[in-house]
């Protein structure tokens, strides 16, 4: 199965947040944008993967387009982590977190699309087999800033069925609001995209203790100071996840030996499949239990459902809980009553919806 043609496609699809749109972590605030990595073969199978992502997609499509693109003509499609690995080594010198990894991972992910759909198998089953194909999915919350709103999308949340709701708010107001608007039988997660030094992070678990969160992520600048977060995750009180910038099972390994974690969080369009299943193998023998990242809408969240799938328990399924005008899958993959389903079909279970390109091709 050779490789004959690859592209990277960007689709910036509008969204909104039930809210008037509030500033946070200089994403596109209009519109949610994928970069699709497509990979042509010669036995006319086509697979898509999904490079991260977000307001960065520029650099990443740039890093595919000139540095990763280029060396796949001819090559074989089924020799994917190998391929993906000498990548990785040939192009070190572009750093071993960021664009160029990121890019690696979406053709693992495409790669992995195909080799599903060579075998005639979905991806979960190709990896062993599912133990789940209905997963409980958590609404994960834009930052609203204030409690009025905070509650009012934690109450319509929950209305919906969500059973898990994750806030990206900072402030005690702001979990208290959640916590007040939810009650005390729905779980909360409190994500805040590593603000604080260690002090101010063991300040703040403990000012949010009271609102019993399920976990706290992230709460340590910079997001490699393991010290910190093992510091905040020791006398803080709060189950502490992070993972989603840790690009390599290296990082997670550094993570999980320096006791700094409870929840790892590899996310599949940053590190994909090859390096998560190594996340995963380490994450068990350091009992740490398992988050995949999937803030996304392509073939990045179908590629978590799978990972979700073979495991007997992950925490629920990361959904960014957006009114999309669109999405690359129609409603397949848009949770229902706090569940989402595996796809079934073969490779990643779904190909992204010509239609939906065509119209939000940026
Ligand atoms: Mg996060």
């Amino acid at each position: 199965m050779k490789i004959t043609a690859v592209e990277s496609i960007r689709v910036e699809i509008p969204f909104g947040v039930g809210v008037p749109m509030p500033a946070f972590l200089g994403m596109g605030q209009r519109t949610v944008g994928t970069l699709l990595i497509r990979v042509d073969t010669d036995t006319g199978l086509t697979g898509w993967g999904d490079a991260f992502g977000h307001s960065i997609i520029p650099s990443t499509q740039a890093a595919f387009d000139t540095l990763v693109a280029p060396t796949l003509i001819g090559r074989d499609a089924t020799q994917g982590a190998a391929l993906v690995d000498a990548l990785a080594r040939q192009l070190n010198i572009y750093g071993r977190a960021g664009s160029l990894m990121f890019a690696l991972a979406g053709l693992d992910l495409a790669l992995h699309d195909l080799a599903g759909k060579a075998a005639g198998l979905p991806l979960h089953r190709l990896l062993g087999g599912a133990r789940r194909l209905r997963l409980p999915a958590y609404a994960s919350l834009t930052r609203y800033g204030d409690p009025d709103s905070v509650g009012r999308m934690c109450e319509r949340a929950v209305a919906q069925g969500y059973r898990w709701i994750k806030l990206h708010e900072v402030t005690v107001d702001a979990v208290r609001a959640a916590r007040a608007a939810i009650g005390p039988e729905v779980a909360l997660m409190i994500d805040t995209n590593c603000p604080w030094s260690q002090f101010e992070a063991v300040e703040m678990a403990r000012a949010f203790a009271p609102f019993a969160p399920a976990w706290l992520e992230e709460p340590c600048w910079p997001p490699e100071n393991h010290a910190a977060l093992a510091h905040v995750r020791r006398v803080g009180g709060l189950p502490i996840a992070a993972g989603e910038n840790a690009i390599t099972a290296q990082a997670f390994h550094d993570l999980f030996t320096a006791g700094a974690i409870d929840i790892a969080q590899p996310s599949p369009a940053k590190i994909g499949i090859t390096e998560s299943l190594r996340v995963f193998a380490l994450a068990d023998a350091c009992n740490v239990a398992l988050a995949p990242h999937t803030p996304y809408f392509g073939p990045g969240f179908l590629a978590g459902l799978h990972l979700h799938a073979i495991r007997a328990h992950t925490f629920p399924v990361e959904w960014l809980w957006y009114d999309l005008d669109a999405t690359l899958y129609g409603d397949a993959i848009v949770p229902r009553d706090g569940h989402v389903d595996v796809p079934t079909g073969p490779g990643l279970g779904r190909d992204p919806d010509p239609a939906v390109i065509a119209r939000y091709r940026a």
